[in-house]
């Protein structure tokens, strides 16, 4: 067996800078972020605005912000939002919708995380009556992580926009993992990311980047965007110090997340060639949902103890292997070989 340390398949947030990345924070001009002095921030914000086809962006500390300041700057309070039931921002920001911004959530239920247009209208609210809140917003997770990874369709994507745009509300895409989305759809980035009010994406996950994420839009709404970035005690000093990861992340890693797309295909194909209960149709980016059987809690276990982590899901039975630049073709090997015999090991 390849030698191997143990091998973090967990998340695609694993990742630590590679030595060129270091390199670039290293020299990178520094200034004061929140007086728009640090060149590096601006440069940043630059080719994050083209790569997604918007106006203007702004660097913030995490995309759990991002989408907090996205939909905070899109709605009032006691607006209505629409977004898929195990979205990243209905199921794990803490409520924040509420907390932040007043905001009503109506979840859309679908199991891919793809909802269809006929979903929306169906859940938009006759809101010229007395009672009801108004439904201003639709947010779209692309590429959708509670689903395993999957990307929207680009006719899937128009239709719902139509449908949105149609009933008059504003768009938020949480683009965490947009770039995996291009990159599977095989068109640039922009040429979807555009149609949306706002974007938010993640420079932390299989880009690669320590931390750092960018909210995006037109120049009016980012000024929105730096107040309240300021309010939510995100505005920054010497930035670039980071902000340079996440520059070179999207000058050099975008392409090559089809890498980690065709290791996780490899890594779902060598497990279900031993017998293990993967989920192949659902492989469609960077995410691998492994069946563990009947004892989620021994199967980590055993797992940890063969030197794989996998991360669980909204599934107790279903874990996730999640591939990254960190993760080469030796780790993939070594995952193969690893993970079946673990698994037998707590069926025995
Ligand atoms: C990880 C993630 C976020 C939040 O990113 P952080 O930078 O960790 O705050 C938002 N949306 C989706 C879909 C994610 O996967």
């Amino acid at each position: 067996m390849a030698q191997v340390d143990v091998i973090d398949l967990r998340s695609d947030t694993a990742t630590r800078p590679t030595p060129e990345m270091r390199e670039a924070m290293l020299h990178a001009p520094l200034g004061d972020e929140q007086r728009r002095e640090d060149p590096t921030v601006l440069e940043l914000e630059e080719l994050a605005a083209r790569l997604l086809g918007q106006a203007a962006a702004v660097y913030l500390p995490t995309a759990t912000m991002g989408n907090q300041i996205g939909i905070r700057i899109l709605t009032r309070p006691g607006d209505e939002i629409l977004a898929e039931e195990s979205s990243h921002l209905f199921a794990a920001e803490l409520g924040g919708a509420a907390v932040h911004s007043g905001l009503s959530t109506r979840p859309i239920e679908a199991s891919s995380g793809r909802f269809t247009a006929q979903q929306v209208r169906a859940k938009l609210r006759d809101w010229g009556r007395f009672h009801t809140p108004r439904t201003t917003l639709l947010a779209v997770e692309d590429t959708h992580n509670a689903s395993g990874g999957s990307y929207w369709r680009p006719e899937e994507l128009s239709a719902v926009i139509d449908a949105a745009r149609d009933a008059g509300l504003k768009l938020h895409l949480d683009g965490a993992r947009v770039f995996n989305a291009a990159v599977a759809r095989g068109r640039p980035a922009a040429q979807d990311a555009r149609q949306f009010d706002t974007v938010c994406v993640c420079l932390s996950k299989g880009l690669g980047a320590p931390l750092g994420a960018v909210l995006a839009g037109s120049e009016e709404l980012m000024e929105r965007a730096r107040l309240e970035k300021h309010r939510f005690g995100g505005a920054m000093r010497q930035a670039g110090v980071v902000a340079a990861a996440g520059l070179y992340a999207l000058r050099h890693h975008v392409d090559r997340l089809a890498s980690d797309h065709a290791r996780a295909r490899r890594l779902a194909e060598g497990l279900a060639a031993s017998g293990v209960g993967v989920r192949l149709d659902r492989v469609e980016t960077n995410f691998v949902q492994v069946e563990v059987g009947t004892d989620p809690p021994a199967a980590a276990r055993r797992l940890a103890e063969h030197g794989v982590l996998l991360s669980g899901t909204l599934e107790p039975a279903v874990f996730r292997a999640v591939t990254h630049l960190d993760i080469g073709d030796q780790e993939i090997d070594a995952a193969i070989e690893r993970i079946p015999r673990a698994l037998a090991s707590v069926a025995a």
